[in-house]
């Protein structure tokens, strides 16, 4: 008798622009449905429902700040009723609101960790409960290099995309027995429109420290959030890897 081929789901938060965008594209060519998650880009996230179903995915676009819990909880319910159930959940979206310590608010700090970190948790949340029941999970977060090197005017998103490296082991520790694996990709310096504002001069001189010479591209990242999604990738949990060219060894 021949089993049916289970179709995977995966839920990327952030997927309606930048690195998400790519990870949506990169999963549906892999065949699995795709639940792009977005909080204000509403066009863009229908434009990448698009794109992957031009790949031959099913995909529906679904609106949640994953800072709420509450959102969170609809994301995953709405994934659910329009797939029947999570495989994979990329934990993608993020902010930025760089200052130097002396000037950053109270209230920047907060909503980069709110964004960043306890969105993350309440999406891992929502996702173990599934996972573990259905006893099969991929779990991939999007860290940085700076959670490794730290990077000046950014101490709010470093320490949240450290805090996202902790709590990937722990995930990854607690949830191993139950054959759901948790990884994290740290992209070092990505074109995209959380970079796009940076002077030229910056730019230039960001590039001189990566030995390929090179900006990455949203799909170089893809590429390695894939990889840690992909059926054979079984044997691969608690790892960090490094997608930046070179950047942070
Ligand atoms: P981006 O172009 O600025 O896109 C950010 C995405 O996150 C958008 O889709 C945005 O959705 C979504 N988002 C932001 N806050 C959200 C919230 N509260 N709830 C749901 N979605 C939210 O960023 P990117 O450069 O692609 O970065 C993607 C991830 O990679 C981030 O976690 C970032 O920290 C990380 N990263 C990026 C770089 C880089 O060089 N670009 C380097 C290292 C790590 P809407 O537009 O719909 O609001």
């Amino acid at each position: 008798m021949s089993e049916e081929k289970i179709v995977r789901t995966a839920i990327v938060t952030g997927g309606s622009r930048g690195i998400g965008r790519a990870v949506c594209i990169a999963l549906a060519k892999q065949g699995c449905n795709v639940v792009v998650n977005y909080c204000h880009g509403e066009a863009a996230a229908a434009e990448t429902a698009a794109l992957c179903k031009a790949e031959g995915a099913n995909a529906v676009a679904v609106q949640a700040d994953v800072a709420s819990a509450a959102d969170c909880k609809r994301l995953f319910d709405e994934a659910a009723a329009a797939f029947g159930r999570v495989d994979i959940l990329v934990n993608n979206a993020g902010i930025t609101r760089d200052n130097l310590i002396l000037r950053m608010s109270e209230e920047d700090f907060d909503a980069v960790l709110n964004a960043n970190l306890k969105g993350a948790f309440l999406c891992c949340k929502e996702a173990a409960r599934r996972m573990v029941r259905q006893r099969y999970g991929r779990i991939v977060n999007l860290s940085s290099v700076v959670a490794l090197r730290g990077n000046a005017g950014q101490a709010n998103y470093a320490a949240s995309k450290a805090g996202l490296l902790g709590l990937t082991k722990s995930l990854a520790r607690e949830l191993a027995s139950r054959n759901v694996t948790v990884n994290a990709v740290a992209p070092g310096f990505i074109e995209t429109d959380m970079t796009a504002a940076l002077p030229e001069a910056v730019r230039t001189e960001m590039a001189k420290g990566i030995p390929l010479g090179r900006p990455g591209n949203p799909e170089d990242v893809a590429n390695a959030v894939a990889f840690f999604a992909a059926e054979q990738s079984s044997y691969l949990t608690g790892q960090v890897l490094c997608a930046d060219g070179g950047m942070a060894m």
